[in-house]
């Protein structure tokens, strides 16, 4: 389905992001895929895809880095035609007890390193007047989340980034939505589930956790030639949460 489709995946060694690669993978695209400190976790992708997953270090703290690994790609012949930023890390704590240290590192991961990362591929995508764009958000963008003020407002940002990148690259035939999973199976999730499992739930109308597989697949389902005619939307995938 995506043969001869580029797609970038920032922050593609975690649960989410794996999943993400192998499905673009298995529907024929190359797939670049960035990570931080987690490359070994791509290395059986690389086993079984060969030269069809290209893996890069990328840490999007580093405003400079991002810029250049933007430029090698397209040094490269590697601009994507797809981009899914889906970096993104939690440091939660009670509002009013949270460091600033701990505000701002999740700001810079989640929000800031998506708008550096949009902001240097779209500019090569707009010169092919072809792309599009995917920020992976939260259903805590939407509906917040107790412990979660930092988490929370990089998310809702990174969705009125998304609809404010859609506007202004709307002339350029680029598409930029968000996707907002709620409660997946991953590291990210798991103390969550440990501690409160029950509570969590209780919450989920099919009552379970989304697998990463299943965020994967909408990706992959929204990245295809035959969408051709949406922009500027957050995609829920929570199974039916409700607060
Ligand atoms: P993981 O912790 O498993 O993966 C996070 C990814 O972000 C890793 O690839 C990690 O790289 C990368 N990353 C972290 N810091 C940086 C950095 N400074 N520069 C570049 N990359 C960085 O999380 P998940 O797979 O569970 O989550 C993926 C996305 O989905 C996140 O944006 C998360 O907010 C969102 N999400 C997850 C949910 C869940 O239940 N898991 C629910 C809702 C949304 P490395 O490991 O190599 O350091």
């Amino acid at each position: 389905m995506l043969k001869d489709k580029t797609a970038l995946v920032v922050g593609a060694s975690g649960d989410i992001g794996l999943e993400i690669c192998s499905e673009f993978l298995k529907n024929r695209a190359l797939v670049v895929a960035t990570y931080r400190c987690g490359g070994a976790r791509l290395d059986s992708l690389s086993e079984k895809f060969g030269t069809a997953l290209v893996p890069k270090s990328l840490d999007v703290r580093d405003a400079a880095a991002v810029d250049r690994f933007a430029e090698s790609l397209e040094a490269d012949g590697l601009v994507p035609d797809i981009l899914i930023y889906n970096a993104g890390i939690v440091k939660d704590s009670p509002a009013l007890g949270m460091e600033d240290s701990d505000w701002s590192e999740v700001i810079e991961i989640n929000l800031t390193g998506a708008f550096r990362v949009a902001r240097a591929v779209a500019k090569p995508m707009s010169l092919r007047k072809k792309g599009k764009i995917f920020f992976v958000s939260s259903v805590a963008g939407m509906k917040g989340g107790r412990g979660q003020a930092n988490y929370a407002a990089s998310k809702a940002g990174l969705e009125a980034l998304a609809r404010t990148l859609a506007s202004e690259l709307s002339r350029k035939n680029i598409l930029v939505n968000s996707i907002a999973p709620g409660v997946i199976e991953s590291r990210m999730s798991a103390t969550l589930m440990e501690s409160s499992s029950a509570e969590v739930l209780s919450k989920i109308l099919l009552g379970r956790p989304g697998r990463p597989s299943e965020v994967a697949r909408l990706i992959v389902h929204l990245s295809s030639d035959d969408v051709t005619y949406i922009t500027g939307q957050t995609f829920n995938i929570d199974g039916g949460f409700k607060l």
